[in-house]
């Protein structure tokens, strides 16, 4: 089994500490209207903060920003043969707010749509996309499907998208990982996507930790045998980092440490060569320390940072 990187697929044997789910680079385009941290555009500190997770024992990222949304797949290389990081790539859309409203996003078929996400997977990404629709495409290839959904979770505007990338899924084996607003959400994603026939160790929920006291929600979904993604971490204005820590020793002492994925879904704010708070490099410097502090041994970082990510980005 591999993952697909942007230099080209690795063996899962080969992949070490991962975070699922990072912005390392972005366009400055509509999304930092909508949010002006949303703008990730400068090579050299971007470079800077994937050298410093390296050289902290960072060895990957999926990087989750999708086609069309601000992602430069050029950059990404870049990042990756200049850094030594392996950089997932991830195809398929954001939530419709980030589109502006003549975006191609909105006239594109589901069969089309379900064409260009193959293509980006098996053929290569597009770039120069962001405004124009994706004609130019170059050899590198995505590793992920990023869906993303509102608050009132799967309706009506979201369902072309998410059949597409359904469909993707199961051709192609790759993973889909989906950004939901609220926990209550989760379960409706995953019963949509396990009954178009997505396996559920291809599905991945983002942020299912943006409150902790969702461990209900948090449960029903695990059982599922889908994974859980906590990427809230050093977010203090969600909560601490004593509160996340509960959160994931909850889930662990229920049994479910092997469904749980963990990332800082890093913007500029947080990045530190950008002058940002925490930076790429905080799981490794601090946050697998206040872990250790909190009873959790050295097996059980491995799984959460190095063995869970193997098997979820994996093409299968
Ligand atoms: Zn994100």
């Amino acid at each position: 089994m591999f993952i697909r990187t942007v230099l080209g697929d690795k063996s899962i044997d080969e992949l070490g500490h991962c975070q699922c789910h990072e912005h390392i680079y972005l366009e400055k385009g509509y999304s930092a209207e909508i949010n002006p941290v949303l703008c990730i555009d400068d090579y050299n500190k971007s470079l800077k903060e994937l050298t410093d997770y390296y050289d902290n024992g960072g060895r990957a990222i999926v990087d989750a920003q999708p086609i069309g949304c601000g992602r430069c797949a050029d950059k990404l290389i870049d990042l990756a043969s200049n850094s030594k990081v392996d950089i997932i790539a991830s195809t398929g859309f954001h939530k419709l707010i980030f589109y502006p409203r003549e975006h191609w996003i909105y006239k594109i078929s589901q069969g089309e749509f379900e064409e260009l996400m193959h293509k980006e997977i098996e053929e290569g990404m597009f770039i120069n996309c962001n405004t124009n629709y994706p004609r130019e495409q170059i050899d590198n290839k995505a590793g992920m499907i990023k869906v993303a959904c509102d608050k009132q979770g799967l309706d009506n505007t979201y369902k072309k998208y998410f059949a597409a990338a359904a469909a993707v899924a199961k051709k192609t084996g790759i993973s889909i990982q989906c950004h939901i607003e609220r926990a209550e959400t989760g379960m409706e994603i995953v019963d949509y996507l396990l009954e178009s026939g997505v396996s559920a160790d291809s599905i991945i929920l983002a942020h299912m930790d943006r409150r902790v006291d969702t461990i209900k929600e948090n449960l029903l979904v695990a059982k599922k045998g889908i994974y859980l993604q906590y990427d809230t971490i050093g977010r203090y204005k969600y909560h601490s980092d004593e509160d996340e820590i509960a959160l994931i020793k909850n889930m662990c002492s229920e049994g479910y440490i092997d469904n749980l994925l963990l990332g800082l879904d890093t913007t500029r704010a947080r990045l530190l060569s950008y002058k940002g708070t925490i930076g790429l490099s905080y799981i490794r410097k601090h946050f697998i320390k206040k872990m250790m502090d909190n009873g959790f041994n050295n097996e059980q970082i491995k799984s959460l940072l190095i063995a869970n990510p193997k098997k979820a980005l994996a093409k299968k």
